[in-house]
Order: C-alpha cells, then structure tokens, then sequence
C-alpha cells in the first residue's frame, strides 16, 4: 500500500470514529424522546424525521466507509468495484470511500 492509501486509511478511520459517536448520540436522543409523554412526542414529530433523515445518512456513509476500509486490508483498495480499473487518487482524495471510478459512478447515478 503507498503512502497516501495509508493516509486516506487514518481520513477514514477518523471519519468513522465521527460518525458513530454522532449515530450514538442520534440514539440516545430517540431514547429520550420514547420517555417523553405524548403530546411532547407529536411537537416533535417533525424534528424526529429530520433525525432520520440524518441517522439514514450517517449509517449509509458508515457502511461505505467500512466497505473501504475492507477494501484496503484486501489490497483492493482503489479498484473500481464495477468495472475493475482504476480510481484515480484524486477522487479517492476527495471522497475516501469512493469504490467506482467516475464512469461507473455516473453509469450507476451517483
Ligand atoms: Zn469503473
């Protein structure tokens, strides 16, 4: 592994450190708020989406970041997952987790 793969490994492993202390918290807020007495609950309705909505979105980066951190202790970081070329170092360096080159990533809308 060169060494900015092992950079890119220390980004990812501090990101997901991040993110679960957020989905943590995300919990534990969603814990309270099943206490919380009924009509409390219904004001919150709103915010209790838009933690969803976040909780979603954490666990989604979560689980990309995991899958590329596999991928780096297979050697297999890097390669694109679809079609099996390369994923150049400069949208690594922008997106860590990415496991498509750019063709694939837009053949598959992301
Ligand atoms: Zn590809």
């Amino acid at each position: 592994m060169n060494g900015e793969y092992a950079r890119l490994r220390e980004v990812l492993q501090n990101r997901r450190t991040e993110l679960q202390a957020r989905l943590d918290n995300i919990k534990k807020d969603v814990t309270q708020k099943a206490n919380a007495d009924w009509s409390e609950q219904a004001q919150e309705r709103e915010n209790d989406e838009v933690m969803d909505a976040l909780g979603n979105e954490t666990v989604n980066e979560l689980q990309q970041i995991y899958k590329a951190l596999e991928r780096m202790d297979d050697d297999e970081y890097g390669i694109c997952t679809g079609c099996g070329g390369e994923v150049p170092l400069a949208r690594l360096q922008v997106m860590p987790y990415a496991g498509l080159c750019v063709n694939c990533a837009e053949a598959q809308g992301q």
